[in-house]
């Protein structure tokens, strides 16, 4: 259909977008802190609910209720159904806000506060495209479900679970996920992967008490034991030598490689942001894109041990803790990584050191050639009139494998906000521009997947 009046509607009606933001932001939703999680599902349910979807509060002991919405198509069988999440990361640092965190400020075109990139424009973007259409044609061209979870930024421990027991709910022909935007040319950004994630904490113990470090040819070191251990799991070039680690690493398909060469890396402005004079093994163009997006890493977290404070102290620490990730690629398991990990440690002598695992998420990827790939690429052309960048994924990680893994359906990241939208830091925010063009986005996929 002839989009016009849709995006006519969505020009006029901005005023509400930013309104509707506002009052989302206005409910502090840290997940972390257990901060006003009920009050800001229930407010995301309302909006749902004035907009014309039916909903439901699906609960899970112990965790934030998901929001969940859905309406009918009068026309079309087909489902798209759209991941977003009401919780927000802690505002900390305060005094580093401009504007209070949780006050949806208009300024200079902008609005700030916590989540107004990262998730809640996003959330108001989405069903704002919905009422577009149930008002001007009085009709969605698809049927429309929302999934909103409210504990995304502490690593979804209850989705799984939550989609388990209300199966039926989740089925649908197309997923848009939850995050996306420009970039600093105003070029569309779509995402078409995760990757995944294992923590782990390696513990070493040594006496029960800290000793003298005059001991030390009698006692031994659980610092030096820890490092021997980690000393085996990395090289210097930074391969990763436990053993199998890299056995079921998915290649990048030729299509994905050809999306590498023509996705833009800012390496110039990167370095500058991190100060730094090079990447990693003097990694730059193709080499530094395809490791960033297809190499599985092992990171050191922080390093916990003895005394660090100011002059000396002549200790022997009784114990050591490092915290570790993993970032994983397809189709890597972070079970079996970490099985790996914990035979790799005994094998190499290290059957001392106690190995613990915390969260994971599993990497995912949705095919190049998915037709829905394109659908998403081609409206954002439309709506920005500028080439979309399809990443083949991102370096990034979430729950997205619990859709794409197992509900089989095409799931492609897209959304309203932008380059500088300091998400996860302190004056975050989302610019009016790109929320009203990013909801011209978001009806634009609704139309053309029908
Ligand atoms: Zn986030």
């Amino acid at each position: 259909m002839d989009m016009k009046a849709v995006y006519r509607y969505i020009d006029q009606h901005a005023q509400d977008l930013i309104q509707d933001l506002a009052e989302l932001v206005k409910q502090p939703s840290v997940s972390a802190k257990r901060e006003g999680m009920q009050e800001c599902a229930e407010k995301v349910e309302s909006m749902l609910q004035e907009t014309g979807f039916s909903t439901r509060l699906l609960p899970e002991k112990d965790g934030n209720p998901v929001v969940y919405g859905e309406l009918k198509s009068k026309h079309s069988k087909k489902t798209l159904l759209f991941y977003d999440h009401y919780d927000v990361q802690p505002p900390e640092p305060l005094e580093e806000w401009r504007f209070d965190a949780f006050s949806g400020k208009v300024h200079e075109g902008r609005i700030y506060g916590r989540g107004t990139s990262d998730n809640k424009g996003n959330i108001v973007s989405r069903i704002k495209a919905s009422e577009a259409f149930l008002k001007t044609i009085g009709d969605i061209p698809v049927n429309v479900k929302f999934v909103v979870e409210g504990e995304e930024e502490i690593g979804s421990p209850h989705l799984k679970p939550v989609m388990k027991q209300y199966n039926e709910l989740f089925s649908n022909d197309a997923t848009i996920w939850e995050f996306g935007g420009t970039n600093y040319e105003g070029r569309p950004e779509i995402y078409l992967g995760l990757k995944g994630v294992l923590s782990v904490e390696l513990r070493a113990k040594g006496a029960i008490r800290d000793t003298h470090s005059a001991n030390a040819p009698l006692i031994p070191n659980p610092a030096w034991r820890l490092i021997w251990a980690l000393n085996t799991m990395k090289n210097d070039e930074e391969q990763i030598m436990i053993e199998g680690f890299y056995d079921n690493v998915q290649q990048p398909s030729k299509e994905e490689l050809q999306l590498l060469k023509e996705m833009p890396l800012e390496e110039k402005k990167l370095k500058k942001a991190y100060g730094l004079k090079e990447f990693l093994q003097g990694r730059t163009g193709y080499e530094a894109k395809k490791e960033l997006l297809f190499s599985p890493t092992c990171t050191i977290n922080g390093f916990l041990t003895g005394y660090t404070g100011p002059r000396s102290k002549t200790v022997l620490p009784k114990e050591a803790m490092v915290k570790l990730d993993f970032r994983l690629v397809p189709n890597q398991k972070p079970d079996e990584i970490f099985e790996k990990l914990v035979s790799h440690l005994k094998g190499r002598g290290f059957s001392d050191i106690e190995t613990v695992q915390y969260g994971s998420t599993e990497p995912t990827k949705t095919p190049v050639t998915d037709p829905f790939v394109e659908i998403v690429a081609k409206a954002a052309e439309k709506v920005y009139e500028k080439r979309a960048v399809v990443y083949p994924t991102s370096a990034g990680s979430g729950p997205m494998h619990l859709f794409r893994n197992l509900l089989g359906c095409p799931v492609v990241s897209a959304g309203c906000s932008h380059a500088d939208a300091k998400v996860h830091a302190p004056n975050e925010n989302l610019t009016i521009d790109g929320f009203i063009k990013g909801t011209k986005f978001m009806a634009t996929i609704m139309n053309d997947l029908a």
